[in-house]
């Protein structure tokens, strides 16, 4: 198995560390030519939206990327990642709107821009979950599973072959969502 992480900005040496942790061989995509290599699944990690969707139009990798999304190739979207894959963002225009969910940005405001918590991710309890200035899902469509709660607001979601999830995995010790996210390639 190989995964692409999307590395045009934020937090993309960190999901590369769990995949590392969880043997899993892992490249960087930061240019059209790494579209070349043959890839399972990918990841777009967390950071800031606007920005990654604008480098994506500009270096060439956005409609390229949909494709493979439309197309069924499985990818994990964290907080900003998340954001890339929403079909509905409250108040502005998406931007692969793949995945059938509507989301607020930054939408536990500015005093509680971080904070972390424990809980439930699909059958597994006690997960760590790191928020950074997280977006929440409002609302989701059809045919998408919801996988974790916290507080009133959906903090994880499925949808086929996309997994969104509000916090941030890839900053605590635990490999239960990146386990998930191989468990769903796999299938
Ligand atoms: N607030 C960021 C955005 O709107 C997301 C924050 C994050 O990825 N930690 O893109």
């Amino acid at each position: 198995m190989n995964i692409a992480v999307l590395a045009l900005q934020g937090a993309f040496i960190e999901h590369r560390k769990k995949l590392d942790d969880l043997k899993v061989s892992n490249f960087e995509i930061r240019h059209l030519s790494d579209l070349e290599k043959p890839f399972d699944g990918l990841i777009l990690p967390g950071g800031e939206s606007t920005v990654m969707g604008k480098l994506l139009k500009e270096l060439g990798l956005f409609e390229p990327l949909l494709k493979m999304i439309k197309g069924g190739l499985p990818v994990m979207g964290t907080c900003a990642g998340l954001i890339l894959l929403a079909e509905n963002i409250d108040k502005e225009s998406g931007h692969f709107k793949t995945m059938p969910v509507t989301i607020a940005r930054n939408a536990y405001g500015r005093q509680l821009g971080s904070f972390d918590v424990k809980s439930n991710f699909a059958d597994k309890k006690n997960v760590p979950m790191v928020f950074i200035r997280a977006p929440s899902i409002l609302k989701v469509g059809d045919k998408t599973e919801i996988l974790s709660q916290h507080d009133g607001a959906i903090t994880a979601a499925k949808y086929k072959n996309q997994l969104g999830i509000t916090f941030h995995p890839e900053l605590t010790e635990d490999l239960t969502i990146h386990k998930y996210f191989m468990d769903m390639i796999k299938k």
